[in-house]
């Protein structure tokens, strides 16, 4: 399974992340978990480098060509 660039299907996308600052501790749940519902946090959480823009992910389960 690799999660995808919703707009141009590639693989270099990115997902912002909360580190604590004092202990370097990330919190990797934060987006999927807090930012879900309301959809534009999420999207603005998301970075691909193909696209130079904040695009969605998505995940594939199935093989393209
Ligand atoms: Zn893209």
């Amino acid at each position: 399974m690799t999660t995808r660039c919703k707009e141009c299907q590639g693989t270099n996308v990115q997902r912002a992340m909360w580190v604590r600052v004092n202990t370097d501790e990330t919190l990797d749940q934060v987006f999927d978990d807090s930012y879900s519902a309301s959809g534009a946090a999420s999207f603005a959480g998301t970075w691909c480098e193909d696209c130079e823009a904040h695009t969605e992910l998505r995940q594939r389960f199935e093989v393209t060509p």
